[in-house]
C-alpha cells in the first residue's frame, strides 16, 4: 500500500464527513484476527446532543437517535474503505461501529480503541472511553483491518487524565473505579461493563431501550464545550 493511496483514502473519507482518520500497525495486538494493519475512522458527536446529556445529567432520546445514526454512517465509511482496499488487491475486514461479539456481550470482534491509540489519535481514559486528542470523549469509531501493516501519520499522543475523576464521580452506576488505565491492562481494571449495562437497562429502559447512557462521556473535560 503506497503512501499516496493512503493520503487519497484519507482525503476521501474526510470529504465524506469523517472527523478524523488514522493508520496503525496491529501485528503485535493479540486479537488481530490475522490482520496486520488498521484504519481508524472517527466521527465527533454533535455538541448540541452531548450538551443535552451534560445539562440534564441523563441520556436523551436525541442522543439515542444520534448514536445510532453516527454508527450507521461510520459503517458506511468503513465499507467505502474496505471496497477501496479490495480494489487495490488487499484483503480486509470491516469491524462494525457497534456490534457485540458472540463470546462477549460487552466487546466487539476487535477493539476500536486499541487501533485508535496505536494510530496516535488519543488515549484511553479512566472511563475506559477513547479520548481523542482534539475532540475529547465525544467521538464514535469504526475500524477496517487490512493484511498489510500501516504506519501512523501523526505523533504519539502524550495526554492523560491526570488528577481528573469527573467520569467516576458522575457515573450513577458506580461502574468506573477512578483508576488510571494502564496500556495493555484489561478494561475491567478501570470499568465494570456489567454494572454499567445493568444500570442502563434498569434506569434508562424508556430512553434508548436501556442501551445508551453517555453521562461519563459528556462530563469529560477534554470535550471542548466543558472546558
Ligand atoms: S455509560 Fe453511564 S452507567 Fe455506564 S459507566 Fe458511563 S456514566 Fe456509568
Ligand atoms: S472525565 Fe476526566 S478522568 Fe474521566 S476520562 Fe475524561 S479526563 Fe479522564
Amino acid at each position: 500500500m503506497t503512501e499516496k493511496l493512503l493520503v487519497e483514502l484519507k482525503n476521501k473519507l474526510e470529504k465524506e464527513g469523517a472527523s478524523f482518520v488514522g493508520f496503525s500497525d496491529i501485528t503485535d495486538v493479540e486479537n488481530n484476527l490475522g490482520y496486520k494493519g488498521a484504519v481508524t475512522i472517527g466521527i465527533k458527536l454533535l455538541d448540541s446532543v452531548v450538551e443535552q446529556i451534560y445539562n440534564e445529567d441523563s441520556p436523551t432520546y436525541q442522543y439515542f437517535h444520534h448514536y445510532r445514526t453516527v454508527n450507521a454512517y461510520l459503517d458506511r465509511l468503513a465499507l467505502y474503505t474496505a471496497l477501496f482496499f479490495e480494489k487495490s488487491g488487499l484483503r480486509c475486514l470491516m469491524i462494525p461501529a457497534s456490534q457485540s461479539s458472540v463470546n462477549d456481550p460487552y466487546s466487539g470482534a476487535f477493539p476500536h480503541k486499541t487501533a485508535a491509540v496505536k494510530a496516535n489519535l488519543g488515549f484511553i481514559g479512566k472511563s475506559a472511553l477513547f479520548i481523542h486528542k482534539d475532540y475529547g470523549s465525544m467521538v464514535r469509531l469504526s475500524t477496517v483491518l487490512v493484511d498489510v501493516p500501516l504506519s501512523p501519520d501523526t505523533d504519539v499522543c502524550r495526554l492523560s487524565c491526570g488528577s481528573c475523576s469527573a467520569c467516576a464521580d458522575a457515573c450513577p452506576a458506580g461502574a468506573i473505579s477512578g483508576n488510571s488505565y494502564i496500556p495493555g491492562a484489561p478494561r475491567c481494571s478501570v470499568f465494570d461493563a456489567e454494572k454499567c449495562s445493568f444500570y442502563m437497562k434498569k434506569a434508562y429502559r424508556d430512553i434508548g431501550r436501556g442501551a445508551v447512557c453517555g453521562i461519563c462521556m459528556a462530563v469529560c473535560p477534554f470535550n471542548k464545550f466543558t472546558r
